[in-house]
């Protein structure tokens, strides 16, 4: 490969590829609400249509929800899978918005332009960063790269429902010789990353029920027992003074981070004080005597996404209400069970219970454990290798403290390793109002593909 020449293509067509991009964009392809169903199925036929004209046989694969996108380029070399999603985040609260989610632009900030929009970054900018570099090397090869397929998923930001039957009915065609992902971020601005794990994930909501009807505040209050101070006592359960999640058998699994990688990540230009500040905050508030790195990518937690109950309108109701609600979601770390993490939290749950009270689950919320990657393949030191060489900087291989269930799946279901790499940067804002990924991400992200691809896509 030419990879000069590609790198300069790459340079001479990035305002041709940002206009592709925000083609995409303006997509509304949200997949947890059926209302944009219509736009789910546009999304992906963009896809198709693209891929198509790179040269790849290209086609919609519907499954009973969103369609996957599966594209084949036949060539030489190891066969890679690259993995992205099509699908975004709602875009609530939309009054937080500087401008409209799905009208995308490029606007200059103190750090550079950004591309602003939902999807920017999560995860339309980064699957068309190798979109691009396929482009690129085309252009000046008259071929596509290597061996690849192309799987795009248009479930990913709603719990992947049509995932697993999915990869178990194409287990052959999808079975590759590695994974890449393009759906991560570098650990700070300008720091090439490979994720070398990822926190897996755990869903539960439960209602906690009182009184058999809402009660006169009057007659009751006092002898009534009250579904919200209950449920209030049973989340402050959950944790003790050292933020240590005081459920029993939670740990199990939990393995500390050897001596050596702390060592790593402890240089890798991760800034905490920006990062906590970043958030609003001064001091990370997880468990006593871990690094802020460790508590976002090593240790798993117990949180609670919401808490409700009783009389929300205006002005006040004398109610005591009949039943609270809690939605929880667990972060999973090295070989903890979701399965056994379940029976865990809710034991801990109905061993706090006081008289009188009961506790009903939704039993439909899903679970996938971390994804730990063989980092000791040589396509890790290639792409180490690449990446460096792109940004100047060297490459290092980190932790992820968000969840994504694929490259799990990709090991557990089709026995293939992956390789995480991605551009964005933590003040991204996914799944928050004015998403953007800055236009530096774009472009040295198509190069660094470029880079990867020509070191092991041969
Ligand atoms: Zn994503």
């Amino acid at each position: 490969m030419t990879i000069d020449a590609v790198l300069t293509r790459i340079d001479a067509e990035l305002p041709q590829a940002i206009d592709r991009l925000m083609e995409l964009l303006r997509i509304p392809s949200i997949s947890t609400d059926p209302a944009w169903k219509g736009d789910c199925a546009r999304a992906a036929d963009w896809l198709v249509k693209e891929l198509t004209s790179l040269g790849f046989k290209a086609e919609i694969r519907p499954t009973p929800g969103h369609p996957m996108v599966v594209a084949r380029h036949e060539g030489p070399g190891p066969h890679l899978l690259f993995y992205g999603h099509y699908d975004v985040q709602p875009v609530d609260p939309l009054n937080l918005w500087t401008r409209e989610p799905f009208d995308p632009a490029i606007e200059e900030t103190a750090n550079g332009p950004v591309i602003r929009g939902r999807g920017s970054s999560d995860d339309k900018g980064q699957l068309m960063t190798f979109l691009e570099a396929c482009r690129a090397y085309k252009d000046v090869n008259g071929t596509l790269p290597g061996n690849l397929t192309i799987f795009f998923e248009g479930e990913e930001e709603s719990g992947s429902p049509s995932l697993i039957p999915f990869l178990q009915a194409n287990k052959d065609e999808l079975s590759c010789d590695l994974a890449l992902i393009c759906d991560t971020s570098m650990v700070s601005p300008g720091v090439p990353s490979i994720a070398g794990q990822l926190r897996g994930m755990l869903k539960e909501e439960f209602t906690l029920h009182g009184p058999r009807i809402d009660l006169h505040s009057g007659h009751y209050g006092g002898p009534a027992l009250n579904p919200l101070r209950e449920i209030s006592k049973l989340i402050a359960s959950f944790h003790d003074e050292d933020g240590r999640v005081a459920v029993e058998g939670f740990y199990e699994g939990v393995h500390e981070v050897p001596e050596e990688l702390k060592r790593q990540w402890e240089n890798c230009g991760f800034d905490e004080a920006e990062y906590l500040a970043h958030a609003g905050m001064t001091v990370a508030h997880g468990e006593k005597g871990y690094s802020t790195l460790e508590q976002q990518w090593a240790r798993p937690t117990l949180e609670i996404n919401g808490l409700w109950g009783g009389y929300q309108g205006a002005g006040s109701k004398t109610v005591i209400p009949a039943e609270a609600h809690c939605k929880i979601t667990c972060r999973l770390v090295g070989d903890m069970d979701p399965a056994k993490v379940r029976a865990a939290v809710r034991r801990h749950v109905e061993a706090h219970l006081p008289v009188d009270a009961r506790v009903t689950w939704d039993s439909d919320l899903d679970g996938a454990p971390a994804a730990v990657m063989n980092t000791a393949r040589p396509e890790f030191e290639a792409a180490r290798q690449a990446l460096s060489d792109e940004w100047n900087r060297e490459a290092v291989i980190v932790g992820m403290g968000g969840s994504i269930p694929i490259a799990y799946y990709f090991k557990s279901i089709l026995g293939m390793d992956a390789m995480l790499i991605g551009y964005a940067n933590d003040d991204d804002a996914i799944h928050s109002p004015n998403e953007k990924y800055d236009v530096k991400s774009f472009h040295k992200g198509i190069r660094s593909w470029a880079r990867v691809l020509d070191r092991i896509a041969k």
